[in-house]
């Protein structure tokens, strides 16, 4: 077993980052895919743009270098020491969890870290013959059969003589990387390059905030001093995107030169004989490769409809085994993607436009996307599938009343420079308050997709507007995914992924779209730069789920004060019931502790907890996160933290952030904390740093004077006599004197009203099977959305109550992610009818299973594991 290495990392719980991101780093990726259904693989080219790190990347990642005497042994045994630089956050793709699902790799792959390839005494003679010699030469001799290296092979060593760069991936299939020598092609990417020059200063893109703040000429010199000035095409001062675009395209079909590389179980190491500085490495390589079937950055599976798809689908690993890449929080790179498909299929990308789609020469359809930002390559989502879908409208009704939250964002206020990398920034330019949005989903389900989530949409971009100013991506799209979809949404830049199961016929948990639609701010663009400060993004998206809402529809202040105190009721419920069950490291907002604002704790070469089992099932950072903003609103006012929150947005946008960052901007702009007695050590103390709930948190401040929850609780008291009616009439003639007459119970509850309805009476004594089946029926529990269907369903298996046995297939099978936790109560509960139940339903649906998922429930089963 591999053991806990000197630095500290967790194999089994901890994500490795692996690129020496501190030496080199990638400014550009080229992916050009094919997708093919029946192998579950993509298969092509991936052309990496490299330039040296510049004097500030250096400084902020580690100063070691791969280069010169560094061997590759220590390289390789010694993840945890680094490698690599982590100077920045994860701006991963963000999965919203219910507190019952989880995803991915759980558990499993535990050696997977073990990059034990030992250097050995292999002469560099046989390390050229490892490599491809001859791209061109797909002739099909079989020499590159033999040259294929695949994960956990150790024929191919690192040196330790030459400059090595190297990235992260697994289950890849490297068949050949190449050097692209452009000196030698000048001739066909001449035309392109002087129509760049001579438009440099022509373009008109309103990217008037990125001429001349980059003055990092130094780091830069190989492209400058490169005869085809590659400078020129990356672009990087000069801003002229489609131009750079174009020319990277040219650079597909251009002949390489082979590299040497080798291929780990968690990375893929490319090094050039002879070239020992990192400025004399190559700066334009070609990767040829296919992903592998058991890849875990996709899910392979069908649609409502039964056609195949895939997705990626917010992995532990990012996008790992699609393409290699630099992980490490803070490398960022601009990206371009070409996917051939199948005609039938629509590829749906993260991308700053919709895609250019043409039709090859073999019948295939290649769709198009790039994106201009720099952004971390675990940003780019993609579904492919046969999709249908529908614009929804610009347009916003306004029927302002008078006593709703006023808040509206004031561009000359905060409109402020750009203090990020230069690309077309919206923030400042854009005041378009509805961008562009689309739903797509098979075509069975898009009328009800429209019908529930359409006509919301653009008021809750509306609100998201209003409160945080211009959308940071210039269109949406939505995309219903299969019944797998192990998460309640992901959300990525221009795409997001909804979970079926939030589709309940009566919009009442699209409060959900509004939380995916504000990570464009919180989690997209603005990162956090302490990976595991979570709550930066889920903390602040849970927490506007409420505001948004309410001012997309108008609520009254009152309106808005009774939901929002119902729903943190609510959430309050959930966080005790997970704290009382979660070892307490994970219980913590930022569990690197002190560090997290010190540079050394970006140090280390892994992201804590990063694939921790039980981290998928936690929602701590989402609730924690929300409570921590809710308190701070109930003492400055919501329009003011709302106001904050806008200032946060143009100050740190398109920048990695740690908390601290935020909160000097609340207290500054806030006086009133301060004089509450709330400080920085405050906040640390009892928030970030400690687990469990703080003491200020109890959850009379959300009941006291609640008309909503006042409500509920008599409904409670009426359900109770039901219960004793029903309980005394069994009982016999005797006893029918004293027998409460039936109460007349109130089934016009609100979709949470009832969630806290059940809550209470899950909590409450044993109630009799009558009283079930009249909750059952005077609610139409079996209708009502998943919230509240996964209520019902733990009542049903808290009283054995067969005649909900129904009810709970239904959800296993429709609502897979969210079942996750019910299959364990139906084991814990050692009934073998529910063990029965548990076994049929996991039966039925374990072939279209998200991974994850499956593997869960199979360990709860003691089902032998699939692979
Ligand atoms: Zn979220
Ligand atoms: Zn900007």
């Amino acid at each position: 077993m591999w053991n806990l290495d000197p630095g500290g990392l967790e194999p089994s719980k901890d994500l490795p980052l692996l690129s020496n991101t501190g030496d080199i780093r990638i400014r550009h990726y080229l992916i050009n895919l094919d997708v093919k259904f029946t192998e579950k693989i993509f298969t092509g080219a991936l052309i990496i743009f490299l330039e040296p790190a510049s004097e500030k990347e250096k400084k902020d990642g580690i100063l070691k270098s791969h280069g010169g005497d560094q061997s590759s042994e220590k390289q390789s045994n010694n993840v945890a020491e680094g490698n690599c630089s982590k100077d920045g956050a994860k701006y991963v793709g963000v999965i919203d969890k219910d507190g019952n699902n989880q995803e991915g790799e759980i558990g499993q792959d535990t050696n997977r870290v073990q990059m034990g390839q030992k250097e050995e005494n292999g002469s560099m003679e046989s390390e050229s013959e490892l490599v491809g010699k001859d791209l061109t030469n797909d002739s099909g001799d079989g020499i590159k059969k033999d040259k294929v290296l695949t994960p956990g092979c150790t024929e191919g060593k690192t040196h330790r003589e030459w400059f090595t760069c190297i990235l992260d991936c697994c289950d890849i299939v490297v068949d050949s990387v190449e050097e692209i020598k452009l000196d030698d092609h000048v001739k066909s990417i001449r035309g392109d390059a002087d129509k760049l020059l001579s438009s440099e200063n022509s373009n008109s893109r309103d990217v008037d905030n990125c001429e001349d703040k980059k003055e990092d000429k130094g780091p830069r010199k190989i492209f400058v001093e490169s005869e085809t000035k590659l400078s020129n095409l990356l672009g990087y001062r000069r801003c002229n995107f489609k131009e750079r675009n174009a020319a990277f395209t040219a650079c597909l079909h251009l002949p390489g030169e082979s590299l040497s590389f080798k291929v780990g179980d968690w990375s893929l190491s490319i090094w050039k004989k002879g070239i020992r500085k990192v400025e004399d490495f190559p700066s334009v390589i070609r990767i040829v490769y296919s992903t592998m079937a058991k890849g875990h950055s996709f899910t392979w599976t069908f649609d409502q409809l039964g056609r195949e798809c895939v997705f990626s689908q917010g992995a532990w690993i990012n996008n790992r085994s699609l393409f290699p890449c630099q992980e490490p929080p803070g490398a960022m790179a601009t990206w371009q993607a070409f996917i051939q498909t199948p005609k039938e299929y629509v590829v749906l990308m993260s991308g700053d436009e919709k895609a250019e789609t043409r039709v090859t020469s073999t019948g295939m359809i290649t769709s198009y996307y790039y994106v201009d930002m720099v952004m971390p390559p675990s940003m780019l989502a993609v579904a492919i599938g046969q999709w249908q879908g529908v614009d929804l409208p610009i347009d916003v009704k306004s029927s302002e009343q008078e006593d709703t939250i006023k808040i509206v964002y004031d561009h000359k206020s905060r409109g402020t420079s750009c203090d990020h990398e230069p690309w077309p920034c919206r923030i400042n330019a854009s005041h378009q308050p509805v961008i562009p949005a689309r739903i797509f989903a098979p075509r069975s389900i898009l009328p009800l997709a429209e019908e529930e989530f359409g006509g919301r949409i653009p008021g809750f971009l509306n609100a998201a507007f209003k409160i945080l100013g211009p959308h940071p991506f210039s269109r949406l799209d939505l995309v219903i995914l299969p019944r797998c979809f192990a998460s309640m949404g992901l959300a990525s830049p221009s795409i997001v992924f909804i979970s079926q199961s939030l589709l309940s016929g009566d919009g009442s948990l699209c409060s959900r779209l509004a939380h995916e639609i504000t990570h464009s701010w919180f989690g997209l663009l603005i990162g956090a730069m302490d990976w595991t400060e979570e709550w930066l993004s889920e903390g602040f998206a849970t927490f506007l789920e409420d505001p948004v809402q309410s001012i997309a529809e108008n609520w009254t202040k009152e309106k808005f004060h009774e939901i929002s105190n119902l729903r943190a009721l609510l959430r309050f419920k959930a966080l005790k019931a997970e704290i009382e069950n979660t070892a307490s490291e994970l219980q913590i907002m930022r569990p690197m502790g002190d560090q997290s604002h010190t540079r050394d704790a970006l140090l280390v070469g892994y992201v804590k907890n990063g694939r921790h089992p039980d981290k998928w099932f936690l929602q701590v950072h989402y609730l924690k996160g929300y409570f921590l903003l809710h308190y701070i609103s109930e003492i400055v006012g919501l329009e003011s933290l709302l106001h904050v929150m806008s200032t946060y947005v143009s100050t740190f946008h398109g920048r990695l952030v740690l908390s601290r960052e935020f909160f000097k901007i609340l207290f500054d702009m806030c006086p009133k904390l301060s004089e509450n007695g709330i400080n920085q050590d405050v906040i640390d103390n009892e928030w970030l740093d400690s687990p469990g709930i703080p003491k200020i948190l109890n959850q009379e401040r959300f009941i006291k004077g609640n008309k909503l929850i006042e409500q509920v609780v008599s409904e409670v008291t009426k359900w109770e006599t039901v219960d004793t009616h029903f309980r005394i009439k069994d009982k016999g003639k005797l006893k029918k004197k004293t027998c409460p007459e039936l109460p007349d119970v109130n089934v016009n509850l609100s979709s949470e009203q009832l969630c806290l309805l059940l809550e209470h009476l899950l909590q409450s004594g044993r109630l009799r099977q009558k009283t079930l089946a009249k909750l059952r029926e005077d609610f139409e529990l079996h209708l009502k959305n998943a919230e509240i269907r996964h209520r019902w369903c733990e009542l049903v298996i808290k009283h054995r109550f067969m005649d909900g046995y129904g009810d709970i297939r239904m959800f296993l099978l429709k609502d897979q992610s969210m079942g996750v936790y019910l299959y364990g109560e139906l084991l814990a509960s050692e009934d073998p009818i529910q063990r029965l139940l548990a076994e049929t339903c996991y039966e039925a649906v374990a072939m279209v299973m998200d991974r994850g998922c499956r593997r869960t429930v199979e360990e709860m089963l003691g089902i032998q594991q699939s692979k």
